[in-house]
C-alpha cells in the first residue's frame, strides 16, 4: 500500500457544508417545512433553448456524418468565438487565450498545480473555501496569507504589505455578495505589477452585477492583461450546476517569474489531465449567446435578483444589518446580539430557516450568516414571516 498524501490530512476533517447538511437532515426528520435560504445552487428550471440545443447535439451522435469523438481539450472554437464576441467584445482577448472547462471548481483547484510549492498565496477572508483547500492539498498550507474583508472597509480586500506570488480575488464575492470597486481592483493590479504577482479573478457571479462602480471582467481595468487570469462559469449564469461548463482566460503574455508562459503550461496540463467537456454541453452553452438564449437566461437571473431584493429589504425592515444582494444573489447578514454564526444558524433552524454560517467561509466570516436568493419567493416570504 502507498502512504497517504499528508497534505490531504491537513484539510478540515469534514467538509463544512456536510456538517450543516447533517443538522438540516436531523431537522427534516421533525418537520417537512424547511425554508432553505442556504442554497448556493440554482432553483429555477433551465432556459428551454439550452435543453433544445443539448438534445439536438445528442441526436448528431446517431449519424456517422455528424458523430463527434474526442474534442479539443481546451474546447470547441464555436463556443470560444461566442464568448469572445459577447463577453470580451473590445477587450482585446484572443481565441487561444480561452480554455473551456467543466465547472470552475476544476480550473480553480488545479491551476495552482502550475506554480512552485513555495509560492506565497493571498486568499481573502471570508471567501469561497476552495482556494485555500486547493492550495493546502498542493502543500502550501504555511504559505497562505489571509486578506481580511472587513465591515468597515465595505468588505473589500486591503492591500498586503509584503510580496505575494498568487492572489485569489472573487468579485462579486461569495459569501459577502459584494463586488469590488474599480479602484480596489486597480490597486490590486498595481500591486501585482509591482511585486510580479499573478491574480486569479473569480467571476462566477458576473451575470448578476448591476452596480455601475464595478466591472464584470477584470480586463476592463487597465493593466489587468499583464497580471490576471479570469475564470467564469455557466453554473449560476445559466443554470449549468449539473451540466458543468465554465471557462478560463489566460493572456498569452503572462509568464511565471522564471519566464514560462502560463497559457502554454495550462494547455499542456489540460491535455494530460482533462479531455475537454462533452459536445452536447458545449452546444448547450453556445445556445445562451443567441438572442433567444440571452432573453431566456436574463429572465431567470431577474427572478433570482427579485427574490434577493425581497430578502434584502425584508431583513432590513426586520432590523438586521445586511450587505450584498445588489450584484449577487447573496445577502451577508450580521448576526444579532453578538451571536456566533453557528448559534444564529441554530436559532434560525428552530424557525425552520436554513442559512449558511459565516464561519464556513473563513475566520472573519464569524458573526455573519449568508442568506441566498436562490429560492422561491414563497419560501423567502415565509422565512421573513417566521423571523
Ligand atoms: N466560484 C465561486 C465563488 C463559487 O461560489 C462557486 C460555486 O458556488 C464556484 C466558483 C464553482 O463554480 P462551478 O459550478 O463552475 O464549479
Amino acid at each position: 500500500m502507498p502512504k497517504v498524501n499528508s497534505n490531504l490530512l491537513k484539510l478540515k476533517k469534514e467538509y463544512f457544508f456536510n456538517e450543516i447538511e447533517k443538522k438540516v437532515l436531523l431537522k427534516k426528520q421533525k418537520t417537512r417545512n424547511i425554508l432553505n435560504l442556504g442554497i448556493g445552487d440554482i432553483t429555477e428550471p433551465l432556459a428551454p433553448i439550452i435543453i433544445e440545443k443539448m438534445k439536438m447535439a445528442a441526436d448528431e451522435m446517431k449519424e456517422k456524418k455528424t458523430l463527434k469523438g474526442y474534442g479539443p481539450s481546451s474546447g470547441y472554437s464555436f463556443l470560444k468565438q461566442k464568448i469572445l464576441d459577447n463577453d470580451y467584445k473590445n477587450l482585446d482577448i484572443e481565441i487561444d487565450e480561452i480554455f473551456i472547462s467543466s465547472g470552475m471548481k476544476y480550473s480553480l483547484a488545479n491551476i495552482c498545480d502550475l506554480f512552485s510549492k513555495k509560492s506565497k498565496v493571498g486568499i481573502m477572508d471570508p471567501t469561497y473555501p476552495l482556494y485555500a483547500d486547493a492550495n493546502i492539498i498542493n502543500g502550501r498550507k504555511k504559505n497562505i496569507f489571509y486578506l481580511p474583508l472587513l465591515e468597515e472597509n465595505n468588505f473589500e480586500p486591503l492591500l498586503f504589505n509584503k510580496k505575494l506570488d498568487l492572489i485569489y480575488l472573487c468579485s462579486p464575492n461569495n459569501p459577502t455578495g459584494i463586488s469590488f470597486s474599480k479602484q480596489a481592483l486597480k490597486n490590486w493590479i498595481d500591486y501585482a505589477k509591482k511585486y510580479r504577482a499573478l491574480i486569479i479573478f473569480d467571476g462566477a457571479y458576473e451575470a448578476f452585477i448591476t452596480s455601475k462602480n464595478t466591472v464584470k471582467s477584470i480586463y476592463e481595468i487597465n493593466g489587468a492583461k499583464d497580471v490576471a487570469i479570469e475564470m467564469r462559469s455557466f453554473s449560476k449564469k445559466a443554470g449549468f450546476t449539473s451540466l458543468r461548463c465554465s471557462y478560463v482566460i489566460i493572456p498569452k503574455n503572462i509568464k511565471t517569474l522564471d519566464n514560462v508562459s502560463i497559457n502554454k503550461l495550462w494547455n499542456r496540463y489540460i491535455d494530460t489531465k482533462f479531455g475537454g467537456i462533452s459536445y452536447p454541453i458545449q452546444k448547450a452553452a453556445e445556445a445562451i449567446y443567441s438572442d433567444k438564449g440571452k432573453s431566456q437566461i436574463n429572465e431567470i437571473i431577474s427572478t433570482y435578483m427579485k427574490n434577493t431584493k425581497t430578502l434584502l429589504l425584508g431583513l432590513k425592515n426586520l432590523g438586521y444589518t445586511v450587505y450584498g444582494g445588489i450584484d449577487s444573489p447573496y445577502v451577508w447578514c450580521k448576526c444579532p446580539k453578538n451571536l456566533s454564526s453557528m448559534e444564529f444558524f441554530d436559532q434560525l433552524l428552530e424557525k425552520n430557516i436554513v442559512a449558511i454560517p459565516g464561519i464556513g467561509f473563513g475566520k472573519l466570516g464569524e458573526g455573519f450568516i449568508r442568506f441566498s436568493g436562490f429560492a422561491n419567493l414563497e419560501t423567502i416570504n415565509q422565512a421573513l414571516a417566521n423571523l
